[in-house]
């Protein structure tokens, strides 16, 4: 390979002098840890302070890099892979057949420790030189590839790249994720301790007041269990720990029960519900509780997004011979472009403020049970006009995915 073709495949020239000892590692079938860096805040500094500065302090963090990078992984032969796309990804490749008994989970580990302190330090040092102030700070991954004998290096980075990038959105989902749960969980638990407190205080002495008060902590509570009891399903589900009880299922009995179940709602608003169904319909394998539990979730969705008066149509039709679907079409707001391919995240929301309550974990478990069965589950949807979510699944119980 040329100069110009590692570089093409590098990006930035920082350790390629490497790149022949390690393809050659990597042809004779050793292991390759690889360790991704994310500089944080990295746009912040093109955006704030120009181009110029942002490349100038790349370009030094290079030369460091070069010089003590080979030294800090003890040995290790090491290929840098800077990101050229936005600059803000490194990736190193470390191999070396002489440390192959000591390349595993650990000393990759170990290793991603080390450098990932010494990038940090660089950085916040070449911060203070250039004058930026935007909490540049990298984010660091790894993994150890068990590399098959044969496999290219242009593979293996690609490879690496694709995982890097992954990881570091997943980091960046697990992130929200983690900020979102404390938030729902802390707001009843501000709730029940403010009442419990003023109770303790004295209020308990007026029977009234108690009940009232004992009553919201005792809802505060239930909405607490029911949002954890959502949380560990769609992780049991998502971990393959939940035990699908397939059996034969009447899928018109099953959404004409729902519609009942819901109309009481649909009664309040004035809303109507037409159903539709094909005259003969085979009979599905499914976890009826469960495919109960998402046709309830898009039917009371429907409903609550529904303005009064409106109509809802429930259909269920047979698109293919092999593929039955349940669509629910309704006269609300729609979802924005740009959100919906985010609807059935945990915790999203579209129309927040919409003055409609609710958690943005409804549609994240229908999406768990509804993969879980092989289907699918999607929308369509017109701002101003409505919305319809399909639920799609296979007849014969095979995948749609
Ligand atoms: P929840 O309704 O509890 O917020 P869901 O997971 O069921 O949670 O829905 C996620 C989001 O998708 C909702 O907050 C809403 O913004 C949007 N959404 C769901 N169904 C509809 C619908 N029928 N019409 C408009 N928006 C909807």
């Amino acid at each position: 390979m040329s100069q110009t073709e590692i570089d093409s495949l590098t990006g930035l020239p920082l350790l390629h002098s490497l790149y022949g000892r390690i393809a050659e590692n990597i042809e004779n079938g050793h292991p390759v840890g690889f360790i991704f860096f994310d500089i944080m805040q990295f746009r912040l500094v093109i955006r704030n302070y120009g181009r110029q500065v942002a490349d100038s302090i790349l370009a030094r963090f290079g030369e460091i890099v070069r010089t003590r990078l080979p030294q800090i992984c003890r040995g290790m032969d090491v290929l840098a892979v800077p990101e050229r796309e936005d600059d803000r990804f490194v990736l190193l490749l470390l191999s070396s057949p002489r440390y192959l008994s000591v390349l595993n989970d650990i000393t990759v580990r170990k290793t991603a420790q080390r450098v990932h302190k010494f990038f940090n330090s660089i950085i916040s040092e070449l911060a203070t030189e250039f004058k930026v102030n935007a909490g540049l700070e990298f984010h660091c991954g790894h993994s150890l590839i068990p590399a098959d004998k044969g496999v290219s290096i242009e593979r293996l980075v690609r490879e690496a790249q694709r995982e890097a990038y992954l990881k570091g959105e997943l980091d960046e989902v697990m992130i929200t994720f983690v900020s979102n749960v404390t938030h729902e969980l802390r707001t009843p638990l501000t709730c029940i301790k403010g009442y419990t407190e003023n109770l303790l205080d004295g209020a308990i002495e007026n029977k009234e007041l108690a009940y009232k008060w004992l009553g919201i902590i005792s809802e505060e509570a239930n909405r607490l269990e029911r949002l954890i009891n959502d949380l560990l399903d769609i992780s049991m589900i998502e971990a393959q720990q939940v035990e699908f009880q397939r059996e034969e299922v009447d899928l018109v009995r099953l959404v004409r029960h729902t519609i009942e179940v819901l109309s009481v709602n649909a009664e309040k608003e004035q809303i109507t519900i037409d159903f539709s169904y094909p005259p003969q319909l085979p009979e599905l394998m499914l976890d009826s509780d469960r495919i109960s539990q998402v046709v309830f979730n898009l039917i009371d969705n429907a409903i609550k997004y529904s303005p009064p008066h409106s109509q809802i149509k429930v259909s269920i039709l047979q698109p293919s011979p092999s593929l039955v679907r349940v669509d629910v079409s309704d006269h609300g707001p729609g979802i924005p472009p740009n959100k919906i391919q985010h609807i059935f995240e945990r915790f999203y929301r579209a129309n927040r403020g919409g003055g409609v309550y609710g958690r943005g974990l409804g549609l994240a478990i229908a999406k768990c049970i509804a993969e879980a069965h092989g289907g699918t589950i999607s929308v369509e949807s017109t701002l101003g006009e409505g919305s319809t979510f399909s639920l799609t699944l296979p007849l014969n119980g095979s995948s749609l995915s």
